[in-house]
């Protein structure tokens, strides 16, 4: 039965034809290894796409990079395990819903909590797989029957169970504090969610009479309206220009209030006046302060950034608008004494870019320290390794200056904080369940409150694997072996998740048999999430932009998989993924290596063409001698086989190292040189004569010649698999013919190189022979001979052995290098025209005597036209003085100097012509 591979190749269809079946298959689903099994385990989790997400670049080559290490491990007999899902992404989901309200004229609050959370799970189930399924595409090799929604109910009560432990360790409190608020989305965000940025604005001195006098302290602020809410003034205690003032009070202008003049080290005698308002409830520094001095707390704002009733008359106003007002009214009144252009910086809500405002309000923290502390020991200890290196120390460095996480989100979306409030005695209950009422009686109400997404996320390495339940799954998978992700979300998700896991994996033991077969026997801590972090580089456009909506040069990389294939897309993104090094995405690499996959693919057919004309039949592979190192099935007759055998190993042994230590480019690279250039380029060029016999005996080495090159061409597609999978499965499939024996080339063994197939004489002999042919034909490409013509040449080698070994491998040199007959000089040839010198030979290539007239003449006839169509266009554009009139003056001097190139050519070539005697 023929091989049926299609004469083009065409990505789309094979990659989603196999996509489905290793879905479908269930090949990557992996089983719990029951007690006793001891072979090694690789277990990794997938960052989870927040469930809004679409797929892009940063996706891509996380993805990638996830999967070749996944199918490097699982082809090496590891137990492999990648865990995938999706993130429940509490601020963006419920933004994408409220979006979707918005058009419809409604808003959360007309629909209310219930109905609106009821939504949100409506738009999860129609929507929220979006990204799976894009994945999926991809060919990732996770395990779909374990995925999860970090919403799940099992997940869910995992949350809750973590929350009353750390409540009940006192790690978590609840207490009046100073976060940035969005008053879009009206909650409280994370520092981390806050950017920074430097803007132009106004400083503005005010100044408030000192009570019960004619004097005044003069303070200046960025943000007037605060002053409404000001509590006090700070002066230093060793500032003397107001050591008289000690103990005294201001009046707060437009309020008319009263408040005191304290001294703190919050007042710099050096800066301005060396005196500061102080608003405890709108400023870190100022609330701070006011803890100090226990001055009241005035919250001059309501949850939308509108000032409230402590705001006096100017309630009800937008604090930008209330800015306004508080000027004309200062100004009005003679408070106001100057005004001035000021750099300031402003924090933005990351996700909605409203400024944020430093506000008190009432939020749940988990005391950090404690739980910094183990994290930290954990990546000191090399409990965790950290690559690329210099991340473990902006790892080390965050850890150190760390502060209480605020977790409660003002959001409706989320896991509930399981915290009930009693109506009655204002006790506070938190409990796994939901109690029905308080001690004393009275009505409970759970805190609206839900909990930072990252809260969540950060229990996943254990919450996946069944905990709190103690299980099978976390004794073999947990720690997971390694985490790939973007730097972005080192602090955000990878602290946490070591954080999370050092605390309530303590005292955790992985089965020490697996532990000790994976390679993890000198580690002692096995509460840590994982053993190892690698944190990949960003893609940036091909100009090194980094990409942004706003620029328009984000790179869909669904887009560049429909043209040039999701194979050739992955082997980009791994052939340039230097660690250390962002990636600078150019789409001509990709069409560069969809040739690469196409050149495969025309092997393919070379080698089904023979196979099937031999009429070998290839042997379906045995897993045990695949096992073995080297290529199995291969027998080295010829110098050609000894020499790609030696390559082989050495490809192996060099892809396998890299991958060992994530340098991706050098895996990619190293196969793609050894598959196109050695392999394709040459191998199959010097076995080209045996595989076309003549005779039966020449059948029998055809067989043979066959027989190594389908051995050598699966274990080389085996090589190739995990950047590559899909091209390789479909050839794979197509040498067994729909008869192999395991259901996926992803389940084959990855080759190892075997030192005894490593055969350095083969390598240095075809390696002159590669230099004589190279020398050749560029030889040949310098004298500007056909391809068509043979040409005699001429070698000399000092040493006989290199004589030998030339005159043994006579017709492959005269077949790949066009040449008809080899004669051996006795001396050096170095200075004879048409020569070349190496170390081992120098070789002449006798042409003068061998001109065909007749083709040189046409050849130069058809030069001549060509020359003379230029001189004809130069001519014409020259004397066009529209062109002239208009091009730039470099353009024109160009084109002059070209001209008289031209001319000169031609002269030379007329001259040739002659010489020749053309017709
Ligand atoms: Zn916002
Ligand atoms: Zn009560």
């Amino acid at each position: 039965m023929p091989h049926e591979l299609p004469k083009a190749y065409e990505p789309g269809a094979i990659e989603t034809r196999w996509a489905d079946y290793w879905i479908r298959e269930k090949l990557f689903s992996v089983p719990t290894p029951p007690p006793g099994e001891k072979r090694p385990v690789f277990a990794l989790l997938l960052p989870p796409p927040n469930v809004t997400g679409r797929l892009h670049m940063g996706h891509m080559l996380n993805q990638t990079q996830m999967d070749i290490i996944v199918r490097w491990h699982r082809m090496r007999g590891f137990t492999t395990l990648w865990l995938p899902g999706t993130d429940h992404a509490g601020i963006a989901t419920q933004m994408m819903v409220e979006r979707q309200l918005t058009s419809e004229g409604k808003s959360r609050r007309d629909l209310g909590r219930e109905k609106f959370v009821e939504r949100v799970w409506e738009w999860k189930k129609l929507y929220g797989g979006a990204i799976l399924d894009q994945m999926k595409r991809l060919g990732a090799s996770v395990d779909w029957d374990r995925e999860y929604f970090t919403m799940d109910e099992n997940l869910s009560r995992a949350v809750r169970e973590v929350f009353v432990r750390l409540y009940e360790e006192g790690l978590i409190y609840r207490g009046k504090y100073m976060v940035n608020w969005c008053p879009w989305h009206e909650t409280a965000i994370s520092d981390l969610e806050v950017k920074h940025e430097e803007v132009q604005g106004k400083l503005w001195e005010i100044r408030y009479p000192v009570a019960g006098g004619s004097e005044s302290i003069t303070v200046a602020t960025t943000r007037p309206e605060t002053m409404l809410g000001d509590t006090a003034i700070a002066v230093n205690a060793k500032d003397e220009r107001y050591t008289h003032l000690h103990g005294k009070k201001v009046l707060l202008p437009l309020m008319n209030r009263e408040i005191p003049i304290i001294t703190d080290e919050l007042a710099q005698p050096e800066f301005g006046t060396g005196a500061v308002k102080v608003t405890p409830a709108h400023d870190p520094n100022d609330f701070k302060a006011g803890l100090r001095h226990n001055l009241p707390q005035i919250d001059v704002m309501d949850d939308r950034g509108r000032m409230n009733a402590n705001a006096g008359a100017y309630a009800g106003l937008d604090r930008f608008e209330a800015r306004t007002r508080v000027l004309e009214d200062l100004r009005e009144q003679g408070f106001l004494t100057s005004e001035k252009d000021y750099t300031l910086s402003i924090g933005k809500c990351d996700r909605c870019g409203t400024i944020v405002e430093p506000r008190l309000s009432e939020q749940w923290f988990i005391k950090i320290k404690p739980l910094a502390e183990r994290a930290k020991a954990a990546v000191e200890r090399g409990e965790i390794t950290i690559v690329p290196d210099n991340y473990r120390q902006i790892y080390l460095n965050w850890m150190n200056s760390i502060y209480d996480w605020c977790i409660s989100r003002q959001l409706w979306w989320g896991h509930r904080i399981p915290a009930w409030i009693c109506g009655r005695c204002k006790e506070v209950i938190v409990a796994r369940e939901v109690p029905s009422q308080c001690k004393c009686g009275g009505e409970v109400e759970q805190v609206p409150d839900v909990l930072d997404t990252w809260f969540s996320s950060g229990l996943l390495p254990f919450t996946t694997l069944g905990w709190p339940e103690k299980t099978r799954d976390q004794e073999v998978f947990y720690p997971t072996t390694l985490l790939i992700t973007a730097y972005e979300i080192l602090f955000f998700w990878v602290a946490r998740m070591i954080m999370f896991g050092c605390h309530f994996m303590q005292g955790h033991h992985q089965d020490a048999a697996i532990k000790k077969a994976s390679g993890w026997g000198d580690k002692k801590d096995d509460s840590v999430p994982f053993r190892e972090v690698y944190i990949h580089a960003l893609v940036r456009d091909a100009e090194r932009q980094k990409m942004s909506k706003t620029k328009g040069n984000v790179i869909d990389p669904l887009a560049i998989i429909e043209r040039f294939g999701t194979d050739a897309t992955r082997f980009t993104l791994a052939a340039m993924a230097a660690p250390g090094t962002d990636i600078a995405f150019n789409e001509s690499r990709t069409e560069g290596y969809r040739a690469f996959a196409n050149k495969i693919w025309n092997a393919a057919r070379f080698m089904f063409m023979n196979v099937d004309r031999i009429g070998y039949s290839a042997a379906a592979p045995d897993r045990e001698n695949q096992g073995a190192k080297g290529i199995s099935g291969f027998t080295p007759n010829t110098l050609e086989d000894r020499w790609i055998l030696s390559r082989f190993n050495r490809v192996a042994a060099d892809v396998n190292d890299a991958l060992a230590t994530y340098r991706f480019h050098e895996a990619a690279n190293r196969i793609y040189d050894f598959f196109w250039g050695e392999f394709c380029d040459w191998y199959l060029e010097l076995i080209k004569p045996r595989l076309n016999f003549d005779d039966a005996a020449d059948k029998k080495s055809a067989q043979v010649a066959c027989a190594n090159l389908v051995n050598l061409f699966d274990a080389s597609l085996r090589l190739l698999h995990p950047v590559m999978p899909f091209i390789t499965e479909e050839i794979w499939q197509a040498i067994y013919e729909g008869e192999a024996p395991l259901k996926s080339i992803a389940l084959a063994v990855y080759p190892q190189a075997d030192e005894k197939q490593i055969d350095l004489a083969a390598e240095t002999e075809m390696a002159i022979l590669q230099d004589l042919i190279v020398s050749v034909r560029n030889l040949r490409a310098e004298l500007k001979i056909e391809p068509r013509v043979k040409i005699p040449i001429e070698i000399f080698a000092a040493e006989p052995a290199i004589a030998k070994l030339i005159e043994e491998n006579r017709i492959a040199v005269e077949r790949l290098a066009g040449v008809e007959k080899i004669a051996f000089a006795p001396d050096s040839l170095a200075k004879v025209p048409g020569s070349r010198t190496t170390a081992r030979f120098d070789v002449h290539v006798i042409y003068e005597r061998k001109i065909d007239a007749t083709a040189e003449c046409e050849r130069l006839k058809k030069e001549l036209e060509k020359i003379e169509r230029g001189i004809a266009n130069g001519q014409k554009q020259l004397g066009n003085d529209q062109f002239l009139s208009k091009a730039p003056p470099n353009v024109v001097d160009n084109l002059r100097k070209q001209q008289e190139e031209l001319l000169t050519v031609k002269e030379k070539t007329l001259s040739k012509i002659g010489e020749l005697g053309c017709s």
